[in-house]
């Protein structure tokens, strides 16, 4: 079993690019909350592929969506339009509540395109003169690996060596409305926000947050631009994080979960006032909204409409952050719903040694920075295995 994984992991090391540095694990099959590793053993999967597997690993309605499509038309392109599209944008557009749908595919990608589409919205509505658009952005943010997106990040790993950046985006510290509000200049076209930061370890910002951002962007003629890629879909409790604080944004960026853990779908949603500055020629992708991924992400609609998986994720979530409150040995903890992010506390294990401490007691999960470990089961799991990954999570803690 050890043998195999460590040959498998050498093999895979030596050709392909190090641009990660994985767990030692290979995963070979997996249902549910569950995933087999290639050494015959059984692991719980506390990450569900940083929320892109939310309704868990191959959900029967999903595979079914996919096999069925899969049976008829894969792509087309958008040269031609393919009989799922229509099902598709509406569905998505029905669940954000806006007019229409712009689809992509990885969540990077529809984060550049909400970014082309405030500029755009800018010039031609807002009467910005031309080149001279500014967004605001925020400190420790994640949006993706795109140039632009690690020109205004503020890890000097995700950013170092990869210059020269587009100009055009200023940064404030996260969950300072104030800080927002002093950015602001006459050319500010957008504010590009996390409603909860992930990669940042599942950082909560202050309430109110999202409502001033909202207040300031219809003050001053901004959109507000959600960026729901990983805390959209059920993941917090609701369907959107921004329903925390009965906010709704000017544009939704949705990605990761919409396709199902199956295809890369992703998509921006906004109203006609906005959508509208794009036509024909101006953006697009020779994948983004093709007939395999429109049928799955039609079916998660579908689902997330049901309300189930946000139930279980408000459940099910104060029961995760119950134990969690009650664990020793760990800093501050964070969240809402089936999300958490764990702070160790200086000078014991780091987050990676705890991860690979969990490996060993079958329990998948992954650290979000040096010091916080990341927990983010599928929206499926049960009671007793949130309770049994904690178990593992405190004896991980204590010793190897
Ligand atoms: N935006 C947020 C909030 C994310 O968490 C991520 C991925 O972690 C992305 C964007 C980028 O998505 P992708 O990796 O599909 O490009």
């Amino acid at each position: 079993g050890a043998e195999l994984t460590a040959a498998e992991l050498a093999r895979a090391d030596e050709h392909s690019a190090h641009n990660y540095d994985p767990l030692p694990v290979v995963l070979e099959s997996a249902f549910g909350v569950w995933a087999r590793g290639i050494d015959g053993v059984e692991y719980l999967d506390m990450l569900a592929g940083y929320s892109a597997l939310n309704f868990g690993h191959r959900h029967p309605r999903l595979v079914a969506a996919a096999q069925r499509q899969l049976e008829r038309l894969t792509l087309t392109s958008r040269a031609f339009q393919h009989s799922v599209f229509a099902d598709f944008c509406e569905a998505v557009g029905r669940l954000c509540r806006k007019d229409a749908v712009l689809p992509m595919n990885t969540g990077a990608e529809a984060v550049e395109t909400a970014l082309k589409l405030a500029r755009k919205w800018g010039y031609d509505v807002k009467g910005v003169p031309p080149d001279s658009a500014e967004i605001i952005t925020f400190a420790d943010n994640f949006h993706g690996r795109t140039i632009a997106i690690v020109g205004f990040s503020t890890d000097d790993e995700a950013r170092g060596g990869f210059g020269p950046f587009p100009p055009g985006f200023r940064t404030v510290p996260y969950g300072d409305a104030a800080a927002v509000a002093a950015a602001i200049t006459p050319n500010t076209v957008g504010v590009l926000v996390e409603p909860i930061q992930g990669e940042a370890g599942v950082r909560v910002p202050p309430d109110g947050f999202l409502a001033s951002i909202r207040a300031l962007c219809d003050e001053h003629g901004m959109l507000m631009i959600a960026d729901e890629i990983q805390s959209g879909l059920g993941r917090t409790g609701h369907t959107f994080a921004c329903d925390h604080e009965k906010v709704v944004p000017d544009v939704y960026v949705l990605g990761k979960a919409l396709g199902g853990g199956i295809v890369p779908v992703s998509a921006v949603a906004a109203d006609w006032s906005v959508m509208g500055v794009i036509g024909p020629g101006q953006h697009g992708s020779t994948f983004g909204g093709n007939p395999l991924a429109c049928a799955v992400a039609t079916e998660v609609v579908g689902m997330v409409e049901s309300g189930e998986f946000q139930s279980r994720s408000r459940e099910l979530g104060s029961h995760l952050h119950a134990l969690l409150a009650e664990l020793p040995g760990v800093g501050e903890v964070r969240g809402r719903g089936l999300w958490a992010g764990v702070d160790l506390p200086a000078g014991g294990p780091s987050a990676r040694t705890v991860c690979e401490r969990l490996l060993g007691r079958r329990v998948l999960a992954k650290d979000a920075h040096e010091g916080t470990i990341r927990l983010a089961p599928p929206l499926v799991i049960e009671r007793r295995e949130i309770t049994w990954a904690v178990e593992q999570l405190a004896d991980s803690l204590q010793s190897s």
